[in-house]
Parts: C-alpha cells; sequence; structure tokens
C-alpha cells in the first residue's frame, strides 16, 4: 500500500494534531465531521503511532483484540476480523492504515514532520508552530495526540554509546527486522517489551543474556483465537457490548467482584486466582480481589501466588529467586502477558544477570563489564522504556500565556484539567494526558472518550459563537488533588514505576494516570459539560463566560460508599422507631470489617448514676502504664453502643498507644437529657479515680467522643471545670454535636446525601431534648463558658451537616484562650473517619489526631 498524505502545509488551518495513531486518526475523522479544516503531522512515514515504531519480535496488544478496537462506526467492525486474541503488531498497525485507507484520511496527515515548537498568540488567538523542516502555519485549536509512550528514554548506562555491535532500542525497531541468528545477544529491561520479545530473540541468538534491574509480575497470554465468550457477547448485543466497556472500570467490560482476599476461604482464593491465571487477560489477575489495589496484605496474596508459579515454571531456584518480584506490590507497576517468558529461562544458553547484585560496570566497545567479568555480545537490545506521559508533551516547546512553557509549569509535575487541557495554554488540548485513565485502561476506550469530548467542546464553542477555552486554576487545582487523592488510597505510589516517573532520573515523583476508573472518570467529563462548562473560561465573539468551580472535592472511597448506599436504597433512619434505627445499625455493624487487633480488650461495667454502666477496655500491646482516654459512642443520643464504635476505638488504641475506655450511656428516648450527660460525667469521675487500677498514667486522662459522644465529651469537660475536676488532660471532639441551631449554612448545603441528614438530626434533638432544654450549656455546650477547658483536639467534616457547629466551636475555644488544634477533614462526611478500613483516606486524618493527642501530653499544641 502505498503511503500519501505528505502534501502542502496550509498556512493557516483550524486544528492542527500531532500524531496519527489511534487518537490522531480517530481526531481527524471526527474533526471532518464537523467541518473543521484540520490537518495532523507525525514524524513517522506512515499512520500507526505506537504500532508503527514497535516492531520488535513479540510486540503485541495486552487488552484483547476483540476491545482493543475502534467502536464508533459499526462499518468498520464489520469489515474487519482479528486473527487472534491478542494481534501482534503488524496485524494492528494493518488496521490502523485500512483505517486511514476507509476513510481517506492520508491527505489531511503530513508524515515525516514534527512539530518542534507552538506558541499562544493571545492577540490573534491563534496557535503558531514550527515544523521540523522550518515550516510555520497557524491553527485555532492545537490537540496533542502523540501517545503517552512514544518518547524512548535514552539508556542511562555507562559507556551507552560505545558499543561497536550492533544497537536496537524495542521502541524504535528496524522496519526490515532482525536476524540474531548465531549471535550474543544482551537484552537490557525486562518491562512488557523485554518480556514479549526475549523469547522470541532466544530462539534465535547463539546466547542471550537479560539484564534484570527489576523483576516484574507476568501472566501467561495463552494467545490463540479471539475469546469466543467475547464474541458471542459482541454478536449478541454489539452496541450494549462497547457501551458496557465505556463505562466499565478499565474500559473493558469486566465483572468486578466484592470478595475480599481478607476475608476470602482459602479455597476461594485459590480458585478465583487459578480463574484469573487460565483467563490470561490483565483485568482478570488485576481483580483477583476487591480489595488488592488498596489493601497490602491482600495483594501480597496474589504476588505470592504469581511467585508459586514463577518458582514451578523455573528450574534454577537461584534464577527464579531473581525473576520474582518482591519489593513492590502486584499490579503497581505494569504487569506483563507473556508467551513463554520464565520457561525461555531454562534453556541452556539464556542467562539472568539480576542487576541488583551483579551492577553493570559500563558498556564497552566489545560488551558489557560487570564487577569481575567482561561479557562480549554482538548486539545489545534496549528494551529500556520510555519518558511516559508527559515526556512526549513537553519535549515540544509549548509556549502559553505569559510566556510559560509546558516544561516549566510542569517542573514539579503534571497540572491539568481532567488529563484534557491545563491552564495558561488556551485551545490546547491532549488526547489521554495525564491525570486522565490512559494507561490503566484499554486505551482506545479512553481514546474514542477523549476524542468525543473533544469534538462536542468545539461544536458547542462554535454553536455559542466561542473561540477560546481555557480551564481556571482553581478547577484545575481541584482536579489535581483528586487525582492525587485517588491515588493515595491504592498501593501505586509504592512502586517506583513509571507512573509515578521514577524510570527517568530526576522527572518529578507524581502519580500520572488517573486511576479512579473510566466510568468515574466519564461521569466527571460529562458533568463539566452538563454544569455549562464547569471550570472553564471560555470567549469570542459572544463575550466571556466563567462557571469556576471543582469537580470532585469529596473522597474518592467516600464517594463509592455514598453510591453504593444510594444503591442499595436504605431506608431514612428518622422514619423508623428508635427500635428499629438500633437494629438496624445493628446489621450494618456486624458486616464491617473488625478493625486493627489491640493487646487486650475487656468489658465490664462501671457504677452509674442510675445504674451500672457497660463499658469495653482496650489496651495496646506494649508495656503499660498508658495515657487514658474516656470515650462516647456516636448515635444521636438514641443509638449505639460500645459495638458500634469498636474499629474506631481500636485504632484510636494502636495510634496513640492509649488506654481506651468506651462508656456506654442510658439513650433518648427512654431516658432523655439529661440523663446521658450525667452518666457521662460520671463515669469520667470513676475512670480519673481508677485510671491506675485501668492501667492508664493518673493525669494523662483524655476525654473524647464522636458525634453525639464529642458533645458529651464538651459537656463533661466544662462540668469537671465548674465541679473541681476530675483533671481532664484534654479533649478530643470528633465531629461534635455542639449547639442546637440547625440553621447553619452546613445543615442546607450538607443537609442530605451524606449519610447524617439534616432531618436525622432533628430526629435526634426531638427524641433527646425538649425545646427550652435544648439551649441549655449542658446539651448545646457552645452556649457555656469555654475559658479555662482542657486543650482541645477538634475534628470537623467538609461535607457533615454538623461541619459548620464544630468549626465554631474550635473557634470559641480559641477565642476563650484554651489551646486548639483544629482538623479540618477534606472532602470527608460524618461517618469517614470512623469506617476503619473501609474509608482508607481517613487513615491519614486519624494519623494526624494521633499526632495531635500526643502533642497534647504534656506540654499543649496550638493550632
Ligand atoms: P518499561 O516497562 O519501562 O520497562 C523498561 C525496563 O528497562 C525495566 O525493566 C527497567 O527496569 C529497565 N531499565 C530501564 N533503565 C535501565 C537501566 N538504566 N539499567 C537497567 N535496566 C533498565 O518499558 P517497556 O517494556 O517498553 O514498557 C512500557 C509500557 O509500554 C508498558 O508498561 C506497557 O504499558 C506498554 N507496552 C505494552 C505492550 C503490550 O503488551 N501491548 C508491549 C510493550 C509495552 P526498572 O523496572 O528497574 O526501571
Amino acid at each position: 500500500m502505498a503511503v500519501s498524505g505528505s502534501g502542502d502545509v496550509p498556512a493557516e488551518v483550524d486544528v492542527a494534531v500531532v500524531g496519527a495513531g489511534f487518537s490522531g486518526l480517530y481526531l481527524l475523522y471526527r474533526l471532518r465531521e464537523l467541518g473543521l479544516e484540520a490537518i495532523a503531522f507525525d514524524e513517522a512515514d506512515d499512520v500507526g503511532g505506537t504500532w508503527y515504531w514497535n516492531r520488535y519480535p513479540g510486540a503485541r496488544c495486552d487488552v484483547p483484540t476483540t476491545d482493543y478496537a475502534y467502536s464508533f462506526d459499526p462499518g468498520l467492525e464489520s469489515d474487519w476480523t482479528w486473527s487472534e486474541k491478542y494481534a501482534t503488531q503488524p496485524e494492528i498497525l494493518a488496521y490502523l492504515r485500512h483505517v486511514a485507507d476507509r476513510y481517506d484520511l492520508r491527505r489531511d496527515i503530513r508524515f515525516g514532520t514534527r512539530i518542534t515548537a507552538a506558541a499562544w498568540d493571545e492577540t490573534a488567538r491563534r496557535w503558531r508552530l514550527r515544523t521540523g523542516d522550518g515550516g510555520e502555519l497557524s491553527c485555532r485549536y492545537y490537540v496533542m495526540a502523540s501517545g503517552c509512550l512514544s518518547l524512548p528514554k535514552t539508556p542511562d548506562i555507562e559507556g551507552a554509546g560505545r558499543f561497536r555491535g550492533d544497537v536496537y532500542f524495542t521502541g524504535r525497531w528496524p522496519h526490515e527486522g532482525v536476524d540474531f541468528t548465531g549471535k550474543r545477544v544482551a537484552v537490557v529491561g525486562t518491562g512488557s517489551s523485554g518480556i514479549q520479545s526475549i523469547p522470541l530473540i532466544a530462539r534465535q541468538a547463539a546466547a542471550l543474556t537479560v539484564f534484570q534491574r527489576t523483576p516484574n509480575f507476568s501472566i501467561p497470554a495463552r494467545n490463540g483465537p479471539p475469546s469466543p465468550d467475547r464474541l458471542a457477547a459482541l454478536a449478541t448485543d454489539r452496541a450494549g457490548y462497547r457501551e458496557a466497556a465505556r463505562w466499565s472500570r478499565g474500559g473493558v467490560p469486566s465483572e468486578l467482584t466484592d470478595v475480599s482476599g481478607l476475608t476470602a476461604p482459602e479455597a476461594v482464593r485459590r480458585q478465583r486466582f487459578e480463574d484469573a491465571w487460565q483467563s490470561g487477560e490483565l483485568f482478570g489477575i488485576l481483580g483477583v480481589f476487591s480489595d488488592q489495589a488498596v489493601n497490602l496484605v491482600s495483594n501480597d496474596l496474589v504476588a505470592e501466588m504469581i511467585r508459586e508459579k514463577i518458582r514451578g515454571v523455573v528450574s534454577d531456584a537461584d534464577t527464579a529467586d531473581a525473576l520474582c518480584p518482591t519489593d513492590y506490590p502486584f499490579g503497581t507497576k505494569r504487569p506483563c502477558l507473556d508467551s513463554s517468558y520464565f520457561e525461555t529461562f531454562n534453556l541452556p544458553h539464556v542467562r539472568l544477570v539480576d542487576l541488583r547484585t551483579t551492577p553493570i560496570v559500563a558498556i564497552t566497545e566489545a560488551g558489557i563489564d560487570m564487577a569481575g567479568e567482561s561479557l562480549p555480545f554482538e548486539a545489545i537490545v534496549f528494551a529500556t522504556g520510555f519518558d511516559a506521559m508527559t515526556g512526549p508533551l513537553v519535549s515540544v516547546n509549548v509556549t502559553g500565556t505569559g510566556g510559560v512553557t509546558l516544561e516549566r509549569k510542569w517542573e514539579r509535575g503534571p497540572e491539568t484539567y481532567l488529563g484534557l487541557m491545563t491552564a495558561g495554554f488556551p485551545n490546547f488540548f491532549m488526547v489521554t494526558g495525564p491525570q486522565s485513565p490512559s494507561v490503566l485502561s484499554n486505551m482506545v476506550v479512553s481514546i474514542e472518550q477523549h476524542v468525543d469530548w473533544i469534538t462536542d467542546c468545539l461544536r458547542r464553542m462554535r454553536a455559542e459563537n466561542l473561540d477560546r477555552i481555557e480551564p481556571t486554576p482553581l478547577a484545575e487545582a481541584g482536579w489535581v488533588r483528586h487525582n492525587q487523592d485517588c491515588a493515595d488510597i491504592t498501593l501505586y505510589p509504592r512502586a517506583n514505576s513509571w507512573y509515578m516517573g521514577a524510570n527517568v532520573p530526576g522527572k518529578p515523583r507524581v502519580f500520572l494516570p488517573y486511576v479512579g476508573g473510566v466510568d468515574a472518570y466519564r461521569r466527571a467529563c460529562d458533568e463539566v459539560i452538563e454544569k455549562g462548562f464547569l471550570g472553564f473560561r471560555l470567549d469570542g465573539p459572544a463575550g466571556p463566560r466563567c462557571n469556576d468551580g471543582v469537580i470532585r472535592r469529596i473522597q474518592p472511597d467516600v464517594a463509592m460508599v455514598l453510591d453504593l448506599m444510594a444503591s442499595l436504597g436504605l431506608p431514612p433512619m428518622e422514619t423508623m422507631s428508635a427500635a428499629d434505627a438500633r437494629a438496624f445499625l445493628e446489621v450494618i455493624d456486624a458486616s464491617r470489617p473488625p478493625g486493627p487487633e489491640v493487646g487486650e480488650i475487656i468489658d465490664a461495667a462501671l457504677p452509674g448514676p442510675a445504674g451500672d454502666l457497660a463499658y469495653r477496655l482496650y489496651r495496646p500491646p506494649s508495656q503499660g502504664p498508658h495515657p487514658l482516654i474516656a470515650y462516647f459512642h456516636g448515635g444521636g443520643w438514641v443509638l449505639g453502643s460500645q459495638d458500634s464504635d469498636d474499629p474506631f476505638c481500636r485504632d484510636l488504641c494502636v495510634r496513640t498507644g492509649s488506654v481506651v475506655v468506651s462508656v456506654n450511656y442510658r439513650h433518648a428516648p427512654e431516658d432523655r437529657f439529661p440523663a446521658a450527660v450525667d452518666d457521662a460525667f460520671a463515669a469520667v469521675r470513676w475512670i480519673a479515680a481508677n485510671a491506675a487500677g485501668l492501667g492508664g498514667i493518673p493525669g494523662q486522662l483524655t476525654v473524647a467522643g464522636w458525634s453525639a459522644g464529642g458533645n458529651l465529651a464538651a459537656v463533661t469537660c466544662q462540668l469537671a471545670r465548674d465541679a473541681g475536676g476530675p483533671d481532664i488532660a484534654g479533649q478530643l471532639l470528633l465531629h461534635p454535636v455542639t449547639d442546637c441551631d440547625l440553621g447553619r449554612p452546613s445543615y442546607s448545603s450538607n443537609g442530605e446525601g451524606f449519610v447524617l441528614t439534616a432531618a436525622l438530626m432533628r430526629w435526634f434533638w426531638d427524641h433527646y431534648a425538649d425545646e427550652a432544654d435544648r439551649v441549655n450549656p449542658i446539651a448545646s455546650p457552645l452556649r457555656g463558658t469555654l475559658a479555662g477547658l482542657p486543650p482541645a483536639v477538634v475534628i470537623t467534616a467538609e461535607f457533615d451537616p454538623l461541619r459548620d457547629e464544630g468549626d465554631a466551636y474550635a473557634e470559641a475555644l480559641a477565642a476563650a484562650g484554651v489551646p486548639v488544634r483544629h482538623i479540618r477533614a477534606r472532602g470527608h462526611i460524618h461517618t469517614s473517619l470512623t469506617m476503619v478500613d473501609v474509608v482508607i483516606s481517613g487513615a491519614p486524618v486519624r494519623a494526624e489526631i494521633a499526632e495531635a493527642l500526643a502533642g497534647l501530653r504534656p506540654a499543649t499544641v496550638l493550632s
């Protein structure tokens, strides 16, 4: 097939595109459909992008080809048949050539042309581009469709340029192919490219030495004909299958499991792993357990089962050990699919050099020197990877408003809005840019979504007489933070991976792709448009407009909990009787993770004013005595017990190294105000008097509580001060009820949809206290005198109806001269921090609480 499309470059176009791979081709198709004049540039002399350059032996996709294909045109789908489950590079390249021909795209592509510089001209509101051969053109919109893994990394090995033999890079493989027959060959690198090519190079080479810095997890691809199940699903309902892919976690329809590695029986664990192993699909092995991406124990179960498989294949025990990854969680570096990779190391002419024990000293003219050994080679293959995601974008000299370059703006890591645009670079779009799902997903699905979003955006702008678009700094900062929040609840940041930029010396260590899922991401992109281009500043003949804001403020795991609860359609608690609400809470509590192990747990009772009060004591494993915490559970004075806050109390005990005494108290409506207060104060007096017997350090008593329990803790501190004792060293108030005023703004902004509702708070107050009693300071401690109270740690949550009264209490305490550490839990709800081992993003806040409490002993801490 002749390569065409090297015609003249017009001086002005509507849209200039960099790249003619999967992204650039589809973009050209859509732009043409819109009637925009568009031109694409590619350094290569044909279409294909990644599939043009990566021609090394064994190169294949690692997403099933049934799914690794465009879905925008049913006609295209019906006239192309994939021959294998994972197609080879030549077949995928042939597919992309077919696409270019079918839609006559080459006429708008300039091959062999690199864009070397792009600068925004604010006066003309156009981008001015320069090409490698000195040509110039201008465009209204500039789109980098340049791929995430298109800039090969230069090998950072001493003497890399000195070798006189043949040198090959997997990412820039000769078109005519390479014959290694009879040669001594070195392969440096054991990522996907190395793992795919090593078995085939071994078939030809006389001797093959593999230099491995980090072993990789890999599972057998079990290549063959395309999966009959996927083909059948497509044949039955093509459109439904594609739509399911668009709304899936990774861009391939897959069933999500709720089987946790922590709780599943051994037989279930094994079976699930074996099924995934046999499927030969990455999303299968990445989804053996629901919690393997976030919980190290669960993750290690999968990792160990893979290591068992490796040891079962590789005959030499030392080689097997060296091939087993042990120092990063499974999945946090991109896992690989292979065909006989581990088996290759059983061949007599194949040797593994573990660079961690035997580092390369230098590459020489004749080969590779290691300490005490020189290995001669005729050929060296570098499978050393790419400057991923940001590399291809900053390698072009892109200059935005105020003369700031993209490279300079991203010095400390990429900053984007939705991975689609970046502030200060108007009308500049990225296809699958950093902070979008991209490399963590089926690329083709993500590419189609981005191209559709960009072209839909241009269509809307044209319809509304607008011609300039740029994200706001606020929206961008919010997205960057949300990306970080998503990554932080996973194990990904623990690996030195290219996802983290860790493979390129000097590159900032920042998690690059969006890990919240294709489905969640698509929802965010759609919402931005539905909300009138939320977070974008637009301008044009129609005049300027901006609906500024942040698209995702809630912590990602909290959002998942809320989604799950919404899907269960649970009845609102305030519609139940108190007895039914208590029973309901017990059912919910029974299904949650238990929280951490503590040294000892004792259930006992202490004397209260109207009978014994049950308490549960948690003792740290370390030798006592320990600081002491008297704790009161939440539940609106109506519900809860020493069981309901059990995981939180365990966590508090472990993190603070304190004996925690969680005291039950009488509940309303059976025992209304001030019964709970009387019980709480009596309990604190008893605990203080019995501190030594409980294993506490006398004089180091903190009174703590969550929600209504926080109310009781705050009130108890006021009562103790007024009664002249007992001595309380500190108060820990977690989302406390401090006032009966339900008119505060957080009751309207957070009054619905965040578990604790305004209606439920009203129900609690109605059960607890008469109207006249509610303004009493021992019901609403904010109305009391605050001077002379013990130092306080006050925690408020951004999406809690109680936020404002908690904030007000912290401020009022500080104004009264009480040392206060006020922790604002960003993106959290009323129940976030007590959902131990469910809401992972709560853990750093609980760590901060523990650190703040330590600061109360013996000195105090001011915020
Ligand atoms: P890679 O995953 O970054 O692997 C590069 C390998 O080279 C790693 O083993 C790395 O070790 C090693 N290395 C780098 N610099 C080195 C040095 N100075 N000395 C010794 N070893 C060095 O790159 P890749 O294999 O090209 O794959 C990149 C990504 O492209 C993949 O993760 C995947 O997303 C995609 N890909 C997909 C397929 C497919 O199946 N469809 C095929 C190829 C690539 P460290 O791990 O210690 O850094």
